[in-house]
């Protein structure tokens, strides 16, 4: 790293040793008046990037971010670490805009949150124009993305930053990977001369598992059970119906759940996710509409009981978990109908054909991703062109690798039984007839009397219907969605039925349990002597926290390092990573007594250290 202003502002202000590789050098770049555009995974650290720079650089740092609702928990942030942040926006009064334009034009401003929307109001370009400005960050870059779900126009007419503060560095920055994006960023903000820097998108903390063994409900808490007692964490369903439904559930098994979705009036999603912000161990069960730049860092789990239509959002939603780096889960169980629903969705959007081929085809590769039986990680990774060389050794498929057998014959039963009944009939219908069901509506086809009728008999309804899944999902049978469901064989069954194909497919494990072995969660990282003081550390985070998410008094990495160190003098306390000068000052004597006063009772029981501290305190 070239400045050392730059390193100086980490150790002092953030509290932090050193920047991790790839920063450094975005933010020399920066600072040198570069435009760049970063690819970093969520947690990666893209926040530093532009916001050191800002404050290396003489003026106001500009940040364009899509989510108004967010910008008060950025602006918090920063201001809890003493620096100059503020924001413009609609929900403001105009006595509170007007006293923000004053101080930006007194350069009294380090940061500055704005709306896309708002910036490119005259008004707004005017005021800058009466400014020092230090750079354009624009966060959340991928909006300007016409193909991805989070398209926002605005973001289209950002290119004008180039041409009106020529002099002015930006810095785009997004967290989704892949090419067409990426070449979509670059072409609608103009920054064709802006450096790359393209970090991999691995996220080793994340442990991936997806389930198909059926009863996605109680699996899944059964896995919340193992692994998540009190953990924060989203779950993601495909439908309103699902979600408030699932939420219910959940509360009712004793669980703090809430619903979140388009459905719901504003005022009771803002207050769902202001809970699940501010309260420990809130889970959401929502939509997809819940989660872009959700900043919560310490998600524990997220869980799909859909499948996710296109690898991009499984990856985007996934990585809402654990964005502290510590270990989290992304779990996710899905079945026949979720493919079904899919291909309806996309059948039925009037979307052009273009559009839908490339739908079709993520689709086709998300199913690929759930089928699969080696490490998904390096899977997921090459999807984005980004390579993991050996298998992570942290996905439910290289903790408990599948089995797979030789399912040749039993592929040509499945398909020759569509093929002989006529390919009209859903999958239900077929497994009945494989097993040889005594039912009225099979004599009335008069399919009792098929050959394929009861060659099945060997396995269970549940087996044939895994099996059908699998089949649709390697493309060897299509499902007409627009129709009854109705299956039919596709040119790439053909060299299977007529037997010059083997097909070896993945073991479904009907048993119950959720995929992964226990891994140890956050608590536990904690030596179980330590578990103490890091109940005590939480709470006394709580308590500082004036009402605003507890994380920003300090981090959960923050609290774990505290744990290890134990420091008991402001020096000690200021080597804790993330306590910066500013947070020393304002809460080092809270925790460092706590510390001191655990430390004291530490040989003591529990339940008697209790007494003699409260006696103590009296
Ligand atoms: P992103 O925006 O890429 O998702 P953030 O900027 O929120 O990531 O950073 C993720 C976490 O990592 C935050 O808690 C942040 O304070 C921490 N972090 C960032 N850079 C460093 C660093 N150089 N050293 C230690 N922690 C860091
Ligand atoms: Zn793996």
């Amino acid at each position: 790293m070239k400045h050392t202003d730059a390193l100086d502002i980490l150790q002092t202000i953030y509290g932090y040793d050193k920047f991790r590789p790839q920063q450094a050098r975005i933010i020399d770049a920066v600072i040198d008046g570069k435009d760049v555009l970063v690819l970093m995974p969520t947690g990666g650290g893209k926040s530093l990037c532009y916001q050191v720079p800002a404050l290396v650089r003489e003026g106001t740092g500009i940040v364009v971010s899509p989510l108004i609702a967010l910008m008060q928990d950025q602006v918090d942030a920063l201001k809890a670490l003493n620096l100059n942040a503020a924001f413009i926006n609609s929900s403001m009064s105009a006595q509170a805009v007007a006293q923000t334009e004053d101080e930006l034009l007194a350069g009294n401003v380090d940061l500055l949150y704005v709306a896309p929307e708002r910036l490119l109001m005259s008004s707004t370009l005017n005021l800058l124009d009466q400014c020092k400005l230090s750079l354009f960050a624009i966060d959340e870059a991928h909006c300007v993305s016409q193909w991805g779900h989070d398209f926002r126009k605005d973001y289209l007419g950002l290119n004008i930053l180039h041409e009106r503060y020529p002099m002015v560095p930006r810095i785009a920055l997004t967290a989704t990977a892949d090419q067409r994006t990426r070449a979509e960023i670059v072409a609608n903000l103009a920054l064709d001369n802006a450096e790359q820097f393209i970090s991999s998108f691995d996220r080793p903390n994340i442990r991936y598992a997806i389930s198909d063994a059926g009863n996605a409900k109680e699996s899944m808490l059964r896995f919340l059970d193992e692994h998540h007692d009190g953990d924060a964490g989203i779950v993601y369903c495909l439908s309103r119906r699902k979600v408030d439904e699932t939420a219910a559930w959940l509360c009712k098994q004793g669980r703090k759940a809430v619903p979140y979705h388009a459905g719901l009036d504003a005022q009771t999603r803002e207050a769902h996710q202001s809970r699940f912000l501010r309260e420990d161990g809130i889970i959401v069960v929502a939509t997809i509409a819940f989660g872009m730049g959700i900043d919560k860092p310490d998600v524990r789990f997220v869980v799909h009981l859909n499948l996710p239509k296109s690898i991009e959002a499984y990856y985007q939603e996934t990585g809402r978990a654990g964005r502290d780096g510590q270990p989290a889960n992304a779990w996710m169980s899905y079945g026949l109908q979720d493919v079904i629903n899919l291909r309806s969705m996309m059948q039925d959007s009037d979307a052009d054909e273009q559009h839908k081929r490339v739908e079709h085809h993520k689709l086709e590769s998300m199913l690929g991703l759930a089928e699969l039986s080696t490490c998904r990680r390096q899977a997921l990774l090459a999807y984005f062109d980004d390579e993991l060389p050996k298998p992570c050794d942290n996905c439910d498929n290289c903790l408990n690798p599948p089995s797979t057998w030789d399912a040749t014959e039993a592929a040509q039963k499945a398909l020759s039984c569509a093929y002989r009944t006529g390919q009209r009939f859903g999958v239900n219908y077929l497994v009945d007839v494989l097993i040889g069901k005594d039912a009225e509506r099979i004599r009335s086809f008069g399919h009792d009397k098929q050959s394929t009728f009861g060659i099945g008999s060997d396995r269970s309804a549940t087996e044939w219907r895994t099996l059908y899944r699998q089949l649709i999902a390697k493309g060897l049978l299509s499902v007409d969605v627009g129709g009854h469901g109705s299956v039919s064989i596709t040119e790439s069954a053909r060299p299977f039925l007529r037997g010059e194909r083997t097909l070896e497919l993945r073991h479904i494990k009907t048993s119950k349990g959720g995929g992964a072995k226990k891994k140890r969660n956050k608590a536990e990282q904690v030596a179980p002597a330590d578990r103490g003081l890091w109940e005590k550390l939480r709470g006394l985070r709580t308590s500082l926290s004036e009402g605003k998410p507890a994380y920003l008094v300090f981090s959960d990495a923050t609290l774990i390092d505290m744990v290890d160190r134990k420091p008991m003098s402001h020096e000690q306390m200021s080597d804790v990573s993330g306590v910066g000068k500013h947070k020393l000052e304002k809460y080092g004597d809270a925790f460092i007594e706590l510390i001191r006063e655990h430390d004291m009772f530490a040989d003591m029981d529990d339940e008697v250290a209790q007494t003699e501290a409260d006696y103590l305190t009296d």
